[in-house]
C-alpha cells in the first residue's frame, strides 16, 4: 500500500506530468479535489474507484475526515492516488495529508505538479519575473486575511511580483493594505480565472480598481509591473519609457 500525492497541474490534462498520468492509469482508488478538470479524470484507470473529496462551503469533508479516509483506503489497496490541483504542497494541504499517512505508517510518495501560481500568469502571457521589471516573485494566500495572518502592507515592493491565490474574497482589503504599505495605486494587476480550462478569462486593471472587478474563484491575482505584459506584445506594451528601463536593467 502506497499513497501517491499527485499534482494534477492547473487545468487541462496535457499540463500534468507523465508520472502523474502513469499513476492515474494504474491506480485502484483515486481521491480528488473540487478543482480537478474533467480531462484529468478521463485519464483514470476505468476500473478504479473514484472518490470526490472536494471541500465545498458548508460541505461535509473536513480536512480531518479526508486524512482519516486516506488512511482507511490505503489500508485496503496497493495503489492509491490522492489527486490535488496544481502542485500538491502549495496551499494544497498536501503536507498535512503526508503527515497523517506517515503517522499511520503508510508509505507515501509525492509527485510535483505545475502550480497555478506560476502557470496561470504565464497562460495569460505574463512572465512573473522579467529583466528590468521584476526581480522575483512572492506567492501568498489571500485566504488568511480574516485572521489577518498576512500583513500585505509588508509585502509592498515595486521590484517584486506578487501572486495571490485564494485572494478574490478579500481583494479589496489586500489592495488597501498594499497601497497603505507604499505600493503605487496605479500598479498594474491581472486576474486570471479558471486558467488552463476552456473558461479561462483574463482581466487587467490597476491596483486601486481591484476591489470593483467582476471576478470569481478560482482565480490568481498578479500584482506588479509585469501584469501589463503579454508575451506576444511585451515590448510594445512597455512603451518607450519601459524599453529604456529594460535596456538599463
Ligand atoms: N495547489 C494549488 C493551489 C491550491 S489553492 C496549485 O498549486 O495551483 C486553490 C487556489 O489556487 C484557488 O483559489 C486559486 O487561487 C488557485 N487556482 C487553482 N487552479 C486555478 C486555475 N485553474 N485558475 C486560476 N486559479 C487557480
Amino acid at each position: 500500500m502506497t499513497v501517491y500525492l499527485v499534482g494534477a497541474g492547473p487545468g487541462s490534462a496535457d499540463l500534468l506530468t507523465l508520472r502523474a498520468a502513469a499513476l492515474l492509469a494504474r491506480a485502484e482508488v483515486v481521491l480528488y479535489d473540487r478543482l480537478i478538470d474533467p480531462s484529468v479524470i478521463e485519464l483514470v484507470n476505468p476500473i478504479a474507484e473514484l472518490i470526490d473529496v472536494g471541500k465545498r462551503p458548508g460541505g461535509s469533508h473536513t480536512q480531518d475526515l479526508i486524512n482519516d479516509l486516506l488512511v482507511a483506503v490505503a489500508a485496503r489497496h496497493e495503489t492509491v492516488v490522492r489527486l490535488k490541483g496544481g502542485d500538491p504542497f502549495l496551499f494544497g494541504r498536501g503536507g498535512e495529508e503526508y503527515e497523517a499517512l506517515a503517522r499511520a505508517g503508510i508509505a507515501c510518495e509525492v509527485i510535483p505538479g505545475v502550480t497555478s501560481a506560476l502557470s496561470a500568469p504565464l497562460l495569460a502571457g505574463i512572465p512573473v519575473t522579467h529583466r528590468g521589471l521584476s526581480h522575483g516573485v512572492t506567492v501568498v494566500t489571500g485566504h488568511a486575511m480574516a485572521g489577518s495572518q498576512i500583513d500585505f502592507g509588508r509585502l509592498a515592493n515595486a521590484d517584486l511580483t506578487l501572486v495571490v491565490l485564494m485572494g478574490i474574497e478579500h481583494r479589496g482589503e489586500i489592495a488597501h493594505q498594499l497601497i497603505g504599505g507604499g505600493l503605487d495605486p496605479k500598479t498594474p494587476i491581472a486576474v486570471i480565472e479558471q486558467a488552463a480550462t476552456e473558461s479561462q478569462r483574463i482581466t487587467r486593471d490597476v491596483l486601486d480598481q481591484l476591489w470593483g472587478l467582476d471576478v470569481a474563484n478560482p482565480a490568481v491575482i498578479v500584482i506588479g509591473a509585469v501584469a501589463r505584459l503579454s508575451h506576444t506584445d511585451s515590448l510594445l506594451a512597455l512603451g518607450e519609457q519601459g524599453l529604456s528601463a529594460l535596456t538599463e536593467g
